[in-house]
């Protein structure tokens, strides 16, 4: 078999790797006797050079097989996930897992933090004091058994390897390979004895799949994963064009995900929280889609989801009304009056982890307080000087002016109103 060294470059000269070369590379970074900079540098040649369809299956299969695979049979057979492939402002895993455990569904959700310019849901949970997602296998157990849903970041025991690359990608410029996102996902999903899996593949600039073609590509790589374990697996591609809702932080999107488990909130929020949730509902108890759909809506109406939040919230430590307020204001104005036509929800991002709400290297502290709320949505006409967004301070205080700068240029204003846009575009599975 060829070495490490030997291994690096045949992927970097776009040859195959064989079964036993890819156990042995994850087996050996996974158990530390390889150096990030290794990994990195094989997780390059990926992006260059890709993985086939075998590949790309053993490299899960080897993720996955790096810690273990939970057997959660014991709490029922209704275990569904959810998992998004990442997106601006894309906060709707935090109403979604409690919606579909007040719909009887039990939800082991093992979520991601911060990823290249997307956001992740434990950098968001953490900025609720207390919150603790490092927990062991038999605390997330007991919480699923009590509340019906528990979101944890990953953890030693579930897909460390895939905890390793995760961070490593994250600040390698290496993210937005449909191989290493097939096999991220699904590794850490497949390790979570769920029996059902609904995929949000998201497709846009705010995205890391540019095109509807891209993105179906790598809905059908990771359901036929999925299904080729045994589960039942969804996927829907939506769009992540501009950030979803109007909140693009840590705490401002805790903020915003309480609205909409009142019942309120964005409707691009509560749409996705609907057709994703239908689906686990309909995977989960046998029920049509458009049952499961109003089901999940109306645990967000009558109060059920929210008290499940609270109560995850509760047994993993956070304190909700201990909550800081940001530090304080920068209004970002229209340069012109006119329709705003577009927002790039990758400059979004990007200025987001400019704020300090996202990493540059592995290791950064992010501040959860800074943030903004797009005050002008795609489609708003604004007069020049109008507020298209409101910057929220953290401890730096007042942003850059690069920074202002950056997000001005994300907003496209021009004469005439936009077209309406699905958010759903499409659904495999
Ligand atoms: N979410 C993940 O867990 N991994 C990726 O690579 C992208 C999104």
């Amino acid at each position: 078999m060829r070495s490490i060294v030997e291994i690096i470059a045949a992927k970097r000269d776009g040859l195959t790797l064989t079964d036993d070369e890819i156990r042995f590379f994850i087996g050996e970074y996974a158990a530390d006797r390889m150096p990030d900079y290794q990994m990195s540098s094989m997780a390059m040649a990926i992006y260059f050079k890709g993985l086939n369809a075998t590949e790309t299956g053993v490299w899960t299969d080897a993720m996955l097989r790096s810690g273990e695979v939970l057997d959660l049979a014991s709490l029922g057979p209704a275990r569904v996930d959810k998992h998004s492939t990442g997106g601006v402002g894309d906060k709707v895993s935090l109403p979604l897992a409690p919606a579909a455990a007040a719909c009887g569904l039990i939800v082991p959700m093992v979520s991601g933090r911060g990823l290249g310019h997307t956001g992740g849901t434990i950098d968001k949970l953490e900025s609720i004091p207390g919150y603790n997602p490092d927990v062991e296998v038999d605390t997330f157990r007991t919480i699923l058994q009590e509340v019906g849903c528990a979101i944890i970041g990953q953890t030693a025991q579930i897909a460390p390897a895939d905890k390793k690359l995760y961070a490593l990608r994250d600040v390698t410029a290496t993210v937005n390979s449909l191989p290493l996102i097939t096999s991220s996902i699904m590794s850490k999903k497949l390790a979570e004895g769920i029996e059902g899996l609904v995929l949000d593949v998201k497709v846009g600039t705010g995205a890391f799949m540019k095109t509807i073609e891209d993105a179906r590509e790598l809905a059908q790589s990771m359901v036929s994963i999925g299904e080729a374990m045994g589960k039942r697996v969804i996927a829907f591609l939506t769009r992540m064009e501009e950030p979803l809702g109007q909140m693009v932080g840590n705490a401002c999107e805790v903020e915003e995900s309480m609205a909409v488990l009142r019942g309120g909130g964005p409707s691009d929020i509560r749409e996705l929280v609907g057709c994703l949730g239908g689906a686990m509902v309909e995977i989960g108890l046998g029920i049509s889609f458009e049952q499961g759909r109003q089901r999940i809506l109306d645990s967000l109406d009558d109060g059920t989801a929210m008290k499940r939040w609270e109560q995850m919230i509760e047994h993993l430590g956070g304190d909700l009304g201990g909550m800081s307020k940001p530090k304080g204001e920068t209004i970002l104005k229209a340069p012109q009056s006119g329709y705003v036509q577009a927002i790039d929800g990758m400059e979004i991002g990007l200025a987001g982890v400019e704020l300090g709400a996202g990493r540059k290297k592995q290791g950064d502290q992010i501040d959860p307080l800074v943030g903004l709320r797009i005050e002008a949505l795609r489609g708003t006409h604004v007069t020049r000087g109008d507020a298209l967004a409101t910057l929220f301070h953290g401890e730096r205080g007042e942003p850059d002016k690069t920074v202002l700068e950056r997000l001005s240029s994300a907003f496209t204003i021009g004469e005439s109103a936009p077209e309406q846009v699905p958010v759903i575009l499409e659904r495999v599975g």
